[in-house]
């Protein structure tokens, strides 16, 4: 028999400063890397089970987070290209390869002599002198065994495993047709009346949209968040804004192979049998369990009593759209199509100004200079562009992050437009987590290598991109997200940068987003593309004025995806998810010009995968959080101000998990916040 040939370049980092030689690699070769690493990684798990000395927390916890060091290579390689660049053999091994994931940490997770070891530890945990970092690593860990059913009988042990198994590849199957649906349709366009109201930068990204699926010369609306939302803004075609808007609301729902109801009905029931297999009452106590709001009451609770505002506020908006809408003339109602098309006009005409005009001083390149300056004013790095580095993609720009002596701190990728291969919203993940444990070849310690995906339309070939204020927001949110990851300053990769609870990982991120639009910022770096003149102070002012407006729609939308989620995994299961969405939604007086934010057959955040689970209200627990932080800047009048920048950095940014969440939110404000802050940077303040 011949052993499959592996591929070094996967397990071997020897591009400069350790990245992988991503040109090196591919599609065929990880396969066999996946299983030469499985492998690898069983056999050191066996070995710290199956040491005969008593348990430490050096020859077990040490021991485990060291362990898999080729498997986190391939894997943070192989998810990288599937989230973002994937093909139909990238999809094939997904599928493939996401229940044999799923055995291979199930079974870890059940290894009786394993969890021995690390329960004995836990149960002396106070006399074996370990830090506090040390403590929260051997609970999370602990944590992690009791949760994958380690106390379990063997029956339940298995029937747990199966349904770990059979989530992961509903997962992948979720994901992997809401790609699809959003790949497969797009509306092609050439005739000037087909594209009135359109501005230019709207008409260059869908020409560069048809160009790319072969229509030069025409113009094609796509599904893609930076095409469809200006779409559904500017066009004049009522017809065409409805037909559009259908398509983009029906992701996953379509009948035929892509169709999701059918995962979410099972998906929910697996995950509801398997929080009471762990003892929980519903699935949403199950995963709140570690998280800073710790029950679904808690979270219900803040989510009603915004809904409650919010809903009043877009009810007030819904009516002056209506208004606009007769004053010209119009014989229709206020329907989901229409919403931001009048809206744009209506802010247009209260603020005197359009998202066009703003456009042209928002070139991708600036902002993400904007970007880097702000992280050089608040923690001291700067990025140096590595041109003759190859990132994953044409595409991909690769940074040094370093910091003001020079040293290098980080190294960070941006990959920012979108294209039919990668997977749409935005996010950041690592190839690397920053730690400081010695690893097999002695290095001791790893520097995080980061990287932030976006979709933002491509420009036609020698055109600026340009970015909506909505885009550079995102491009802000993202980047805090990778300092987050590049800051990182801990022991042990577990509690490394982002691996902290869901509704506190936001707040880097979140707060990292008031920076753009302060004054100082955007007059040094929102520059128009043509002329180099910064954003004028009047349009300025206008911008800033107008922050609040639409309030009401944009919380509306959020805060009913936040509550379709918890009733998934609170309500008992069964039946048609759809139908419980409706349920839910007229529970709550759901406005019917507006539709959730994600609805439930494209809800990835939810289901595919388990990341935002009971857990999208997060990005609302985290607002909490960060427009409390931010005040703590603005009290002292400077946003910058070097001594909260420091605490910041020193108790948020840099800590990982390695404190309690509350603990290090208390360290850098003196105390927890309560919503108002939120409120009144939302508009929505009584
Ligand atoms: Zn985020």
């Amino acid at each position: 028999m011949t052993e499959p040939a592996i591929n070094p370049a996967i397990f071997n980092w020897d591009g400069p400063h350790g990245l992988p030689r991503f040109t090196a690699i591919r599609d065929e070769d990880f396969k066999p890397a996946f299983e030469f690493a499985l492998a690898a990684h069983n056999a050191e798990i066996d070995a710290i089970a199956q040491n005969p000395d008593a348990p430490t927390f050096a020859n077990t916890i040490t021991a485990l987070e060291i362990a898999g060091d080729e498997l986190s290579r391939v894997s943070s390689i192989f998810w990288n290209k599937a989230g973002s660049d994937t093909n139909e053999a990238i999809q094939h091994l997904e599928r493939e390869i996401s229940p044999v994931m799923s055995r291979h940490y199930s079974k870890i997770g059940q290894n009786e002599q394993l969890f021995k070891r690390i329960d004995t530890l836990w149960e002396n945990r106070d006399s074996l002198g370990l830090t506090l970092e040390e403590t929260r690593v051997l609970e999370r860990h602990w944590k992690g065994f009791v949760k994958s059913g380690a106390k379990l009988p063997k029956e339940q042990q298995k029937r747990l495993a199966e349904i770990n198994e059979k989530l992961s590849s509903l997962g992948t199957n979720f994901g992997q047709n809401v790609l699809a649906d959003e790949k497969n349709w797009f509306l092609l366009l050439s005739d000037e009346d087909e594209l009135s109201g359109l501005p230019d930068f709207v008409r260059d990204a869908m020409a560069s949209a048809a160009e790319a699926r072969g229509e030069k010369g025409k113009y094609a609306v796509t599904l893609s968040r930076s095409i469809i939302e200006p779409f559904l803004t500017f066009s004049d075609r009522r017809d065409l804004r409805e037909q559009a808007f259908n398509a983009w609301t029906a992701r996953g729902e379509n009948p035929g192979p892509t169709d999701n109801r059918e995962i979410i009905a099972e998906t929910v029931a697996l995950r509801d049998e398997k929080a009471k297999l762990l003892g929980y009452p519903h699935y949403a106590a199950l995963k709140l369990d570690n998280t800073m709001a710790k029950d679904a009451g808690t979270v219900n609770a803040l989510l009603m009593k915004v809904w409650e505002k919010a809903r009043l506020r877009a009810l007030e908006e819904e009516a002056d759209l209506a208004r606009l809408i007769a004053e010209e003339g119009r014989n229709h109602g206020v329907q989901p199509w229409d919403w931001r098309h009048f809206a744009e006009k209506l802010r247009a005409r209260t603020f005197n100004f359009s998202e066009s005009e703003l456009k042209p001083y928002l070139q991708l390149e600036k902002i993400i200079e904007a970007c880097f300056a702000v992280a050089g004013k608040l923690f001291s790095v700067k990025a140096v562009r590595r041109t003759d580095i190859a990132g994953y993609h044409p595409d991909v720009r690769v940074y040094e992050i370093r910091d003001f002596d020079d040293k290098l701190v980080a190294l960070f990728m941006g990959d920012y437009f979108a294209r039919s291969s990668k997977r749409s919203g935005a996010w950041m993940s690592a190839f690397q987590s920053q730690h400081k444990l010695p690893l097999k070849n002695g290095i001791k310690g790893e520097i995080p290598i980061i990287y932030n995906v976006c979709n933002f339309a491509k420009p036609a070939e020698g055109k600026p991109a340009l970015l909506s204020i909505d885009d550079a927001r995102t491009l802000f949110h993202e980047f805090g997200h990778a300092l987050h990851g590049m800051l990182s300053d801990v022991t042990y990769p577990t509690v490394s940068g982002t691996s902290v609870s869901r509704d506190f990982v936001e707040l880097p991120s979140q707060l990292y987003e008031h920076w753009l639009t302060v004054p100082a910022i955007l007059k040094e770096y929102a520059l128009h593309y043509e002329t180099g003149a910064p954003m004028p102070e009047e349009l300025l002012g206008k911008v800033l004025a107008a922050r609040t407006f639409n309030a009401g729609f944009n919380t509306v939308e959020f805060t009913s995806s936040a509550l379709v989620d918890m009733a998934f995994h609170t309500r008992p299961p069964g039946g048609d998810p759809m139908v419980l969405t409706a349920d839910v939604l007229a529970e709550i007086g759901m406005p019917s010009s507006i539709v959730m934010r994600h609805r439930t057959p494209h809800f990835s955040h939810v289901f595919s995968g388990d990341g935002y689970s009971a857990g999208y209200y997060s990005y609302m627990w985290s607002e909490v959080l960060d427009a409390d932080a931010f005040e703590a800047f603005m009290e002292t009048s400077n946003p910058f101000n070097a001594e909260t920048a420091k605490r910041l950095k020193e108790n948020i940014y840099s800590v990982g998990g390695s404190i309690d969440p509350e603990d290090a939110y208390k360290a850098f404000r003196g105390k927890l916040p309560s919503p108002d802050a939120m409120l009144k940077k939302k508009g929505l303040a009584a």
